[in-house]
């Protein structure tokens, strides 16, 4: 299986879970919700229950998160619990987190051609779906998969195809709440599809009859040929962006420095400012008028229980930058 380091650091991010988060460990209180400052979150893991989440994005002064809902790398899957369902519904409505993402399993993909594959990949998008509903999530992000052993063409209409039939009985539910369906743009590794904005914008197009849109990772956008670290070219990875998949339809940011050059086409995310996008690149994505009341979720390494804190700090900075330039506008 061809996985991006994403995954790595998310899988990190689950075993941490079971690290005590300890009083010196949380600097941050919750912010308000009329905080200018945008809305800032982490992926945290579900080991010990999906509520103990919640716990972990508070103490780490998120103001929305992401969780998986299963295991990434299983194709079976833990029952939830009616108990723990009400639970983890009960303390998201007390937490103020908002919007709750899903993040879903690495193993499925959609885009794979008639075969064991492809059925594995849309019994367990459809239970992904059936948790996000049951869960009250608001957002599924899911890589549109690999096109591997066809070419990219079939791919986007089978991933298109996989999507409708995983959300088959569950289409009414999913109209009546917020949940949507979000293609994460990927760095185009190996046989992956979703690279550009155009094969993003594809699959939603092709499934105008869900609730569907886009989760925008900057890391992914960076090494599959997006370049954000100045003004002038940033401008017009936005200008493509809103050409193709639509600005409205870009539900939520995954905000991550990028370990590898500019179009290496290598899925390998870093700490916040100091990786090839850099701050400069970074501060105009959370700065910018177009995305700002976005959720940007940090999906950065945690190689040490402090990274999610010191990366989030950095993000937070980042956005100051605005204020600063406001503030001295007369
Ligand atoms: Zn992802
Ligand atoms: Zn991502």
């Amino acid at each position: 299986m061809r996985e991006g380091r994403e995954s790595k650091f998310l899988a990190q991010a689950m075993k941490t879970t079971d690290r005590k988060i300890t009083s010196n460990s949380l600097p941050l209180s919750p912010l308000s919700p009329f905080s200018p400052l945008p809305l800032l979150g982490v992926h945290t893991g579900i080991s010990g229950g999906l509520s103990r989440s919640i716990k972990e994005a508070q103490a780490k002064g998120c103001r929305t998160w992401q969780i998986f809902s299963r295991n990434p790398r299983g194709w079976l899957a833990r029952l939830l619990t009616t108990e723990e369902i009400k639970q983890f519904r009960r303390e998201h409505e007390k937490s103020g987190l908002s919007p709750c993402i899903i993040h879903s399993s690495y193993l499925i993909n959609l885009a794979a051609p008639p075969g064991e594959i492809r059925v594995k990949s849309i019994a367990a998008f459809h239970d992904e779906i059936e948790r996000g509903l049951a869960i009250g999530a608001d957002f599924l992000v899911v890589h549109p998969g690999s096109a591997r052993n066809t070419s990219e063409e079939e791919a986007i209409v089978n991933c298109a195809s996989a999507i409708s039939e995983s959300a088959r009985g569950q289409e009414d539910r999913m109209w009546k709440s917020s949940f949507r369906v979000l293609i994460e743009n990927t760095a185009g590794q190996g046989y992956q599809i979703g690279r550009s904005f155009e094969q993003v914008h594809d699959i939603i197009d092709l499934r105008k009859d869900l609730p569907m849109g886009m989760c925008l990772d900057t890391a992914h956008s960076f090494a599959a040929g997006y370049d954000w670290r100045d003004e002038s070219s940033a401008s017009q990875v936005l200008s493509s962006l809103s050409e193709t998949v639509g600005l409205s339809n870009v539900k939520v940011i995954h905000f991550n420095d990028s370990k590898v050059a500019f179009n290496s086409r290598v899925d390998r995310h870093w700490h916040i400012g100091r990786g090839e996008i850099g701050s400069d690149g970074l501060a105009y994505v959370i700065n910018n008028p177009k995305l700002i009341h976005l959720p940007f979720i940090l999906e950065t390494p945690l190689a040490h229980p402090d990274d999610d804190i010191i990366n989030l700090a950095t993000a937070r900075s980042l956005a100051l930058r605005r204020n600063q330039v406001n503030e001295s506008t007369p």
